[in-house]
């Protein structure tokens, strides 16, 4: 029984109980109904709510919101529970439509610690049970414009300071029956309290604040509207207002792709769960090299508990690995996040050798340096010959084949890449490399790690650059044909911002380096490349202007005072490029550079899908929305392929295949499900 009810003499307890965490689905909605009949047939004086086991309700089921919503309502439930004279025992976590719940009750007793919220927003809707309308009556406009269009947690003592919850117990449900009757008796109903006082300055500043955090996106400002709307309407009109907004935003293409990250992100932490051997408990680490990466890489391991050393090639380089750590650990002082003198105690547990005589029998190596084959292969050597054949070589390499770094390795079964992001500490992706010998232990405990480090890990197979550096390598390319046919470099960039993407793709390069494109563009030899249209550009860049981006002041930008300004001598660069490949220049505008980039990642990870190197196109979506600055919103460019439909993009890419046969062709996946009107959530829902 999704809902129980319990009568003691006038008071009647109602149980929510769908385990694990008590979410509302249409079960539970037809079990509060019959509890209201009940309760309301027998006369009683009190209802109490609570929930089974260790939430109270943890939200509504996102899996209905794709279907039309089915009676009974939660707000219409809601709306008869508020005349009644009820309280929520709130003996665990309240999110959403479970907040809603105890937001309709007269009181509400909270146990010490538990998290609420109203995170609609962050799934792309606004709370539709009347949380828009009943919260700003309880705590006033500026506490729920800020709560609501945020859509954070925020504790039990903090609802108590702020008037959400009357009272904190640790046992709240002895605590609501225990209350006495004169308390429950002088408490207004939410629709008869006076509206609350307007408050424009507060709407604007978090319109203002939603604007910069959740760009681009519409729920946190309809929110915003609602709960301003909250101290001019009275209580049924704010809520049937509400509930329209709730029901048109959760069909809109935001609350869809957010939803579809949902999932997706659901599913790749299921995915650590399904080897059908345990992960290994790794204690101690080894890593090799200290410069950005490394030394991310060792601060975020000693921060989940593991004993580290890390090797660098002589004292020299020690002291810089050494003063890469120690920039870490005072980073986190100056952000409040760590004590000085656990700081302190950090940098001296992290061990920095230069040799690999004296290492611990380390569980787990992970080698982070040049991005050279002939070095990572000697480094796997000396890790092979220092550590015991047991422990898991792992390779952080961004585009070599980690099966020749693993290639004569005694038992490559515990080798694999674990590709992270920088800065290594804070990104969320880690992509998990599957060399053909990999053994399932081996990924087990791969996946158990990323878990402990809070990381999104999705499994890659080997390619050149995996998921994310190839879409990225392809994205690029793309980009750098608009630059010869006519765009600029700055044009490109404030088209993929106005598209969503946290940086452009050129103010990325300059970042990053690049130097560092140019010498793996060098490695794979593009310049005589089969097959491949070549853009003379970026290589350029480095050779003749010697512009290597910010290390040099000067990238596809000059950075000097104040905002950067488009390079000298890039766009005579650029047009002189064309001149020579006999190109007549045109104008882009933002639109067409955004169909032409994105299709080019959509392309690409239907190439990446179909070879097996992703599992699902969901985990391409995660790996471009937390390793390149994708916007969640626009749920991944997988997602979005199937929002454009399969057959639309199948004729687009013909299309620019007939102008230019070298960068573009139908990928067959592609062909193959446009035919079968298949989608690619379609193609994940079938391989589970
Ligand atoms: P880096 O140049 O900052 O650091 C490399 C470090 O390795 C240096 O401190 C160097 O002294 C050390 N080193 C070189 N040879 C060594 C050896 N034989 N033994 C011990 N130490 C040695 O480079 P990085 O940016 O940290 O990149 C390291 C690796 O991580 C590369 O494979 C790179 O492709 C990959 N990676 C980099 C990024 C990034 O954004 N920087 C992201 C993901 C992966």
């Amino acid at each position: 029984m999704p809902v129980h009810t319990l009568f003691q003499g006038s008071l009647c307890l109602i149980t929510l109980d769908t385990p694990p965490v008590n979410v509302i689905g249409l079960e539970t909605r037809v079990g509060l109904v019959e509890a209201l009949d009940a309760a309301d047939a027998a006369g009683v004086q009190r209802i109490v709510i609570t929930g089974a086991g260790s939430a109270f309700a943890a939200g509504s089921d996102t899996r209905e919101f794709d279907s039309p919503p089915l009676a009974p309502h939660l707000p219409d439930i809601l709306n008869r529970l508020e005349r009644l004279p009820s309280i929520a025992a709130i003996n665990g976590v309240a999110l959403g439509g479970g907040l809603e719940i105890a937001l309709a009750c007269r009181m509400r007793i909270a146990a010490p610690g538990v998290a609420l919220g109203l995170p609609e927003v962050t799934l792309g809707v606004v709370p539709g049970a009347g949380g828009t309308q009943r919260l700003p009556r309880l705590v006033g406009i500026a506490s729920a414009a800020a709560l609501i269009s945020e859509g954070r947690r925020f504790t039990a003592e903090e609802a108590l300071r702020m008037g959400i919850v009357d009272a904190i117990d640790a046992d709240p449900v002895a605590a609501a029956k225990a209350l006495p009757e004169a308390a429950l008796a002088d408490v207004l109903p939410a629709s008869a309290r006076p509206a609350p006082v307007a408050d424009p300055e507060a709407i604007a500043a978090a319109r203002a604040r939603a604007g910069k955090r959740a760009k681009g996106q519409f729920a946190p400002q309809v929110a915003l509207d609602l709960v301003a709307a909250s101290a001019e309407l009275p209580l049924p009109e704010g809520l049937a207002r509400e509930r329209a907004q709730f029901l048109n935003l959760r069909r809109g293409p935001q609350a869809r792709a957010l939803r579809h990250v949902f999932f997706a992100e659901r599913a790749a932490l299921a995915r650590a769960k399904r080897f059908s051997v345990p992960p290994r408990d790794l204690k101690t680490a080894v890593v090799v090299g200290g410069g950005t990466m490394g030394a991310g890489i060792a601060y975020a391991l000693d921060g989940i508990g593991l004993a580290v050393t890390l090797v660098e090639t002589g004292t020299e380089a020690a002291a810089r690995a050494e003063a890469n750590l120690g920039k870490l650990f005072d980073d986190a002082v100056k952000r409040g996040k760590a004590s000085p003198e656990a700081s302190a105690q950090g940098k001296a547990r992290i061990a920095v050798v230069t040799g690999y005589d004296a290492l611990p029998a380390a569980d787990i190596a992970i080698e982070a340096v040049f991005e050279d084959l002939a070095v990572k292969r000697e480094v796997f050597a000396a890790l092979d010959a220092a550590l015991p054949e047991t422990a898991i070589l792992a390779t952080n390499t961004s585009y070599l084949d980690v099966n020749e770094i693993f290639a004569g390795t005694r038992a490559p079964e515990r080798c694999l890449g674990l590709h992270f992001f920088s800065p290594a500490h804070v990104m969320k992706l880690l992509e998990i490399i599957r060399a053909g010998t990999t053994s399932d232990e081996t990924l087990a405990s791969a996946f158990g790690l990323a878990a402990k480090l809070r990381k999104i890990a999705v499994e890659a197979g080997v390619c050149d650059g995996f998921i994310g550096n190839r879409i990225l390598t392809r994205y690029r390319q793309i980009c750098d044909v608009m630059l010869i046919e006519g765009a600029l470099p700055w044009q490109v960039d404030a088209a993929m911002l106005g598209f969503g993407m946290a940086m452009g793709p050129y103010a990325v390069q300059d970042l990053s380096g690049l130097d560092i494109a140019y010498a793996n563009r060098q490695r794979k030899n593009l310049r005589n490349a089969q097959g491949l249209r070549y853009i003379p550009v970026a290589d350029r860049m480095v050779e003749d202007l010697g512009r290597l981006g910010h290390k040099t002041g000067a990238g596809w930008y000059d950075y000097g005072e104040g905002a950067p300004t488009p390079g000298a001598g890039v766009q005579a660069l650029i047009e002189a490029a064309s001149r020579e490949a006999g190109i007549t220049r045109r104008a882009f505008d933002a639109e067409e550079i955004r169909q032409r980039a994105l299709t080019a990642m959509i392309d690409e990870g239907l190439r990446i899908l179909d070879e097996g190197i992703a599992r699902r196109a969901a985990d391409i979506d995660l790996v471009l929305l937390h390793g390149y600055g994708f916007p969640r919103w626009r749920g991944g460019p997988m997602c979005e392929a199937d929002r454009i439909g399969l057959p639309v993009l199948r004729d687009r890419i013909a299309t620019y295949a007939k102008a230019d046969p070298l960068s573009w062709s139908v990928p067959p996946l592609l062909q193959r499900l446009a035919e079968e009107g298949r989608s690619l959530a379609d193609l994940d829902h079938e391989g589970g």
